[in-house]
């Protein structure tokens, strides 16, 4: 029989379930519920597989989605997973946080009055899937160099840059000062997006494969970068971006003012009962207020909302069609019961007279010409001040490059910005300006996504196979 082609005329797209708004304000558990078989196939059966994949492309690892979503649709998991491992690394943690809405999803032939195939739930259905049936990538016939890599960081680009060496017989070990891998996607992003347990259980099957994880060890204090540069063939730097951007708001160092990244740290912590820097913060029947429109500012309220406080409110100085934040999450938070502010610049924090935060001066905006990045600026409205009551604020502002002193002590050249300079372009893709040296991900691009941090760690592998002739 042929294959009915139009089936998404009859077939209409459909999101994996969410759990119900009273569990979700108060627990701390990934909010979409798993796909059934039936509805994976039956929404990888809507790919139009349109010869032309844009959705490929707009993939920054360039997934072969149209085939994979033909394989789940005939239930082939393993063959699925098989192929999704063969251009990312952790399609579990992209078919979870990737902004899909932006890449691709929103390239989809679909999107424009059918509804895109949903394939960031059918790539987390196919490795979830295939991990539950007890598949594992097959690693037997990589032949083994006696060469070795020391990766920093086991974040995204990391743990990409040593899946693809282990692949190739190359061994590395993946230094980290945390006391679980992942960062960001462990010490950041909270567990409604991204239980914690996705990654404990990829840390079991990238050991299984080869890979070493010192963990609980900073490089620069517990181990010296020269020791590494003397030890290993080649190093990759993949140490992220984690200085936070200020505001220059009057009193933002305040008692009850708080930077979201220690804030979503210490809250984790606290979840998994594990100890780093970052004391938690309880913000329980408090009035908050999150300054900022990004991934970091949605998970900042939606972290606020479990924890049980009194109101929390978003106060962005754009309009929403110029947040940067991902749509969905958007949507989710302010189904959770999050109020959001545009057009509202803060000037100020507002202090009582015991000193407390009770409120955060802010001033109205428009918006003026767009951007380098097409973000149109806000402009403020001379005499449109007002204050916003609140007694715990939250500031979200992205965060900058965090060069270590022993980086810049190397030699290794950095941007204006304080980005590692490197390209994908070098002789060998990702080298910086130290033959041995390699870097990607956020300390590379700024503070990006998680896809980019992957997409760029598995080029430098290749820069690093192919400068040691592997
Ligand atoms: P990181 O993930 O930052 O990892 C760097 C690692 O290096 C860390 O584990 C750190 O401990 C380690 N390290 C640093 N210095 C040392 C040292 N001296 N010694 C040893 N280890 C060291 N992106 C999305 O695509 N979707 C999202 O929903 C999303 N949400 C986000 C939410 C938050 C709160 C934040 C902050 C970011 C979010 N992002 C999201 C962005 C994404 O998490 C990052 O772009 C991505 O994690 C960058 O990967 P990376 O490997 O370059 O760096
Ligand atoms: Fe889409 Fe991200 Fe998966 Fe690529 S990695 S197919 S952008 S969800």
């Amino acid at each position: 029989m042929a294959q009915n082609v139009y089936q998404f005329i009859d077939v209409k797209r459909i999101d994996p379930p969410k759990r119900s708004l009273t569990e979700r304000t108060i627990e701390f558990v990934e909010i979409y519920q798993p796909l059934t078989a039936t509805q994976a196939e039956g929404q990888a059966d809507r790919c139009l597989d349109c010869g032309n994949p844009y959705c490929e492309w707009k993939c920054p690892v360039h997934n072969y989605i149209p085939q994979w979503l033909k394989l789940a649709n005939e239930g082939k998991i393993v063959e699925a997973a098989e192929l999704a491992h063969k251009t990312n690394s952790l399609p579990e943690v992209c078919g979870r946080v990737c902004p899909q809405d932006r890449l691709c999803e929103g390239a989809c032939t679909l999107d424009e009055g059918f509804g895109a195939v949903t394939i960031g739930s059918i790539e987390k259905y196919i490795t979830d899937k295939a991990f539950a049936m007890g598949w594992r990538p097959d690693l037997s016939a990589v032949v083994k160099t006696d060469k070795k890599v020391a990766v920093i960081g086991a974040g995204p680009a990391g743990l990409a840059c040593a899946d693809v060496l282990v692949r190739n017989g190359v061994s590395p070990v993946v230094f980290d000062r945390y006391p679980e891998i992942g960062g960001l996607l462990t010490f950041g992003i909270p567990p409604f997006k991204l239980e914690k347990s996705v990654l404990q259980l990829r840390r079991e099957i990238f050991s299984e494969m080869g890979i070493e994880f010192r963990l609980n060890t900073t490089v620069g204090v517990d181990v010296s970068f020269d020791s590494l540069l003397d030890e290993y063939d080649a190093v990759f730097l993949a140490l992220g971006t984690y200085t936070p951007m200020k505001g220059g708001l009057l009193n933002e160092d305040a008692a009850g003012v708080y930077e979201a990244l220690p804030f979503l740290i210490g809250n984790v912590n606290n979840l998994m009962g594990w100890q780093t820097e970052h004391p938690f913060v309880s913000l329980k029947d408090k009035t908050v207020v999150v300054l900022g429109g990004g991934d970091t500012a949605m998970d900042c309220v939606r972290t606020s909302i479990r924890q049980g406080a009194h109101k929390v409110s978003c106060a962005y100085r754009r309009d929403e069609a110029n947040m940067p934040g991902s749509r969905k999450e958007v949507q989710n938070a302010r189904e959770e019961g999050v109020e959001f502010l545009f057009n509202l610049q803060p000037l100020g924090i507002e202090l009582n007279d015991a000193g407390q935060v009770c409120g955060v001066k802010v001033i109205s905006t428009q918006l003026g010409e767009p951007d380098a990045k097409g973000r149109r600026s806000a402009e403020p409205v001379p005499g449109s001040e007002q204050i916003l009551p609140a007694d715990a604020v939250v500031i979200a502002f992205g965060f900058q490059p965090s060069p270590p002193k022993w980086l810049v002590d190397m030699g290794i050249a950095l941007d204006n910005k304080g980005r590692v300079v490197a390209s994908e372009q070098s002789p060998y893709a990702l080298q910086t300006n130290q033959q041995k040296v390699f870097a990607g991900g956020d300390m590379v691009l700024g503070s990006d996504l998680v896809v980019t941090a992957i997409a760029q760690g598995r080029k430098a592998a290749e820069g690093i196979l192919d400068y040691l002739e592997v």
